[in-house]
């Protein structure tokens, strides 16, 4: 179900799903009826107590949405990034890189993001976009946690698209171990989050070499795996006894 999963600060949950959770997107000609129940097993497996994960509708651009309490039936917001003080939240990745963000609020609840950081979103700026909304939102120190994505020695581009790239982005640039032109994504998602001052505390291997992970170069009929951040539900409130 995960491939990775921790508790990265008292009651904030920040996980990585594997095939084994199975496809969780939409959009790549899966029965919905199977996505749907695939999501709710996550939910369950994820402890969330009947909340439901905000997914959003991924354009590989690098506009942020700020998710306020769930509102059962709204649309999905179409963005590349998520913020929010209260939702479980959910990014879809197949060889992009899913990131995963936490800033934490003096005297405060920490606001929690996601980041779908493909090829144009690295390159358009939608990881310091996000870091700047969780800073909007009140967090005075914020932490990135990068998934699983292509690396850069299997993620071959043509030469013209890694000189593009790497104008923007120049930690991204590199070769493949075939020798051809390269672009290193999570270097160059890392080398972003650390010039805005983000602490990365966790970085995950390559999704084309890992036969676990779902990975659109292995197989463009693959599906999605997913990149999530949740807090646990709140206590009940204490019912104090008789005075
Ligand atoms: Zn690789």
């Amino acid at each position: 179900m995960f491939s990775w999963r921790a508790e990265v600060r008292p009651g904030v949950w920040v996980a990585f799903t594997d095939a084994g959770a199975g496809n969780l997107a939409l959009h790549v000609g899966d029965d919905p009826a199977a996505v749907r129940r695939r999501r709710a097993e996550l939910e369950a497996a994820a402890g969330l107590g009947g909340r439901s994960f905000q997914y959003m509708n991924q354009v590989h651009g690098s506009d942020v949405a700020i998710v306020g309490p769930a509102n059962p039936g709204a649309a999905s917001p179409t963005a590349d990034a998520m913020v929010s003080l209260t939702e479980p939240l959910a990014v879809m990745v197949a060889d992009c890189v899913p990131v995963v963000l936490v800033g934490d609020v003096p005297e405060g609840a920490p606001v929690l993001g996601v980041v779908h950081a493909g090829r144009p979103g690295v390159a358009a700026g939608v990881v310091p976009a996000a870091v700047a909304s969780l800073r909007g939102l009140g967090a005075d120190r914020v932490s990135a946690w990068i998934g699983p994505s292509i690396c850069g020695r299997c993620y071959e581009v043509p030469e013209d698209l890694r000189a593009d790239v790497a104008a923007a982005v120049p930690a991204t640039w590199c070769s493949t171990s075939a020798g051809t032109p390269g672009l290193d994504l999570p270097a160059g998602v890392r080398s972003q989050l650390e010039a805005e001052g983000v602490a990365v505390e966790h970085s995950a291997g390559c999704t084309l070499e890992d036969e676990t992970l779902f990975s659109y170069r292995r197989n463009s009929r693959t599906g999605r795996f997913a990149g999530l951040v949740w807090t646990d539900a709140a206590p009940e409130k204490t019912v104090h006894g008789h005075e």
